[in-house]
C-alpha cells in the first residue's frame, strides 16, 4: 500500500564534471519499478541532472528552499516555484545540517514545508535526535515535537503529501547506523503518533530512514515493516552502490 522512496542527497558535492559522472553512471543501473526514486543534487546542478534523467524513472529533489512559494527579494534563496520550474518533484526540509548549523526551528521548517506544498513539491520532511538526546532516552519527545510543529498545521493528511525521514543526527556520516530494530521502533513510534490522530491516513505515510545507509546494510533496514525506504547521503555519490540500495528496498 506505501511505495518504498530511495532518494540520494549529494549534499553539497560534486562539480559539472563529476555530476555528469555520476549521471552516466546512474543512467547505466537497473532500477526497480516497485521504488519511487530521487535525487537532490546541490541546486546549481539541478538543470544538469534534469536533462540527463530524462527518460530516467529518477525524480528530482532540491534538498532545501526558501519558506515563500513565490519569487521575491530572497537574496540567495531559491524559492519552491522555481524549484517546480526547474523539474523538482521532492524537496528537502529540515534536514538536520539545516537545523544545526543555519538555525531553522521547527516554525521556519514549517513554512518551509507549506510553501513547498503550495508549489506541488513533495516535502520531505527531516526529523532525527542527536546522540546526547537518544542517551537521555529523548527520541520520542524530540521527534514528537519536530513532526508537531507541521502536524498542527497540516495534520496527517497534509503530511501524508510529503514524506517523512527519520534521520538521527548521530548516524549521519558517521558510519554509525541505527540498528533495524532501533530505525523500525522509532518508525514505529511516529506512525502510531499519526495514527492517533488519523488512524486510515497514518497507514500510508512514507516513512524513510537516513544515516550511513549503505549496500550492505540497506536489506536489513528495509525489510522492516514501518521503514519505506532510505534518504542515502554518501552512498549515493556512488551509482553503483546507489543502485543497489534501490534494488534493497
Ligand atoms: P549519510 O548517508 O552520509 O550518513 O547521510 C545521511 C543524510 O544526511 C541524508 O540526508
Amino acid at each position: 500500500m506505501r511505495r518504498p522512496l530511495v532518494a540520494g542527497n549529494w549534499k553539497m558535492h560534486g562539480t559539472r564534471q563529476s555530476v555528469e559522472d555520476l549521471l552516466l553512471g546512474l543512467n547505466g543501473q537497473e532500477w526497480p519499478e516497485a521504488v519511487e526514486l530521487a535525487v537532490a543534487p546541490p541546486a546549481l546542478y539541478l538543470q544538469q541532472c534534469g536533462e540527463a534523467l530524462q527518460g530516467s524513472p529518477i525524480r528530482l529533489a532540491a534538498q532545501n528552499c526558501a519558506w515563500q512559494a513565490e519569487p521575491g527579494a530572497l537574496t540567495g534563496e531559491v524559492s519552491p516555484s522555481q524549484l517546480r520550474d526547474a523539474g523538482c518533484e521532492f524537496v528537502l526540509v529540515g534536514h538536520s545540517e539545516r537545523r544545526t548549523l543555519f538555525g531553522e526551528t521547527d516554525a521556519v521548517i514549517c513554512r518551509k514545508f507549506a510553501a513547498a506544498l503550495a508549489c506541488g513539491l513533495r516535502p520531505i520532511l527531516c526529523v532525527g535526535e542527536t546522540r546526547e538526546q537518544m542517551e537521555a532516552g529523548q527520541t520520542a519527545d524530540v521527534v514528537g515535537r519536530q513532526l508537531q510543529a507541521v502536524l498542527e498545521v497540516f495534520g496527517v493528511g497534509g503530511l501524508a503529501q510529503g514524506v517523512v525521514a527519520y534521520e538521527p543526527v548521530w548516524a549521519i556520516g558517521t558510519g554509525l547506523t541505527a540498528t533495524p530494530e532501533q530505525a523500525q521502533d522509532v518508525h514505529s513510534m511516529i506512525r502510531g503518533r499519526l495514527a492517533l490522530l488519523d488512524s486510515d491516513q497514518a497507514g500510508c505515510v512514507q516513512i524513510i530512514y537516513g544515516g550511513s545507509v549503505k549496500a550492505d546494510n540497506a536489506v536489513d533496514l528495509f525489510g522492516m515493516p514501518d521503514i519505506d525506504g532510505g534518504l542515502v547521503g554518501g552512498a549515493s555519490l556512488n551509482a553503483e552502490e546507489f543502485g543497489a540500495i534501490a534494488r534493497a528496498a
